[in-house]
């Protein structure tokens, strides 16, 4: 599906982006290993002339990176994360344990999945600039998430900092049960939308927000106090 003409979103399990530049193409997350193929097939026929030049990671979390070895043994890409997060998939650090029913599943998922370490090529900081897109770091949900604010179009592409429902109308808050600091993770998801005034909100999980505004509004007023 194309959200704007240089934006497709390849959606199924987490939510991918790819964005054409002029002389390249970008991916947003990489989803879990067995949509390689789908990403593979769509990177293909939309972009045939324009090499995969960077896979950006929003964090480490297995549904948004399983799949990137396969990508890079094929285009090798330059693989791009937040330093705080880098260490977790490098695998030189272990992320710190959730407890509950997210930490139980992410790492039944870890080990059942058995992805392998992988080396980041560029670790970005707060505010820098990779490809037209400028880093935000949005601690909460993991120590190194972030989100990216596309600056030619305002797309806020924003990961697991905030969720949003089927229909891509509402604002859902970051989940309780996979945020590692989740008052962190909702005055980061506070941060984002009052620093930024997007054209379209592209989240890691539910639909993409095409008339963003009201639903800003909204998800400020209601949790805008805490
Ligand atoms: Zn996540």
């Amino acid at each position: 599906m194309r959200v704007f003409d240089e934006i497709i979103l390849v959606p199924g399990g987490g939510n991918c982006y790819l964005i054409e530049r002029e002389q390249e193409c970008v991916l947003i997350d990489t989803g879990m290993s067995k949509k390689a193929s789908k990403l593979i097939k769509t990177i293909n026929s939309n972009f045939p002339y324009k090499p995969l030049e960077a896979i950006i990671l929003t964090h480490s979390h297995q549904d948004h990176r399983a799949g990137l070895e396969t990508l890079r043994k094929l285009y090798e890409p330059s693989v791009i994360a937040h330093e705080e997060e880098s260490p977790y998939i490098e695998k030189t650090k272990e992320l710190p344990s959730l407890g509950g029913f997210g930490g139980f599943m992410i790492k039944k998922l870890e080990g059942m999945l058995g992805i392998p370490a992988s080396k980041i090529d560029q670790k970005v900081v707060d505010n820098e600039v990779v490809y037209g897109l400028q880093v935000m770091h949005l601690p909460g949900h993991t120590p190194g998430t972030i989100a990216l604010f596309d600056i030619e179009n305002q797309a806020l592409f924003c990961g697991d900092i905030i969720n949003a429902d089927k229909k891509g109308k509402k604002i859902l808050p970051p989940k309780k049960d996979y945020a590692l600091d989740y008052k962190q993770a909702l005055k980061s998801s506070l941060r984002m939308l009052d620093k930024t005034s997007p054209s379209v909100i592209l989240p890691g999980h539910g639909s993409p927000i095409l008339e963003p505004e009201e639903a800003i509004k909204a998800y400020l007023d209601e949790y805008g106090k805490v």
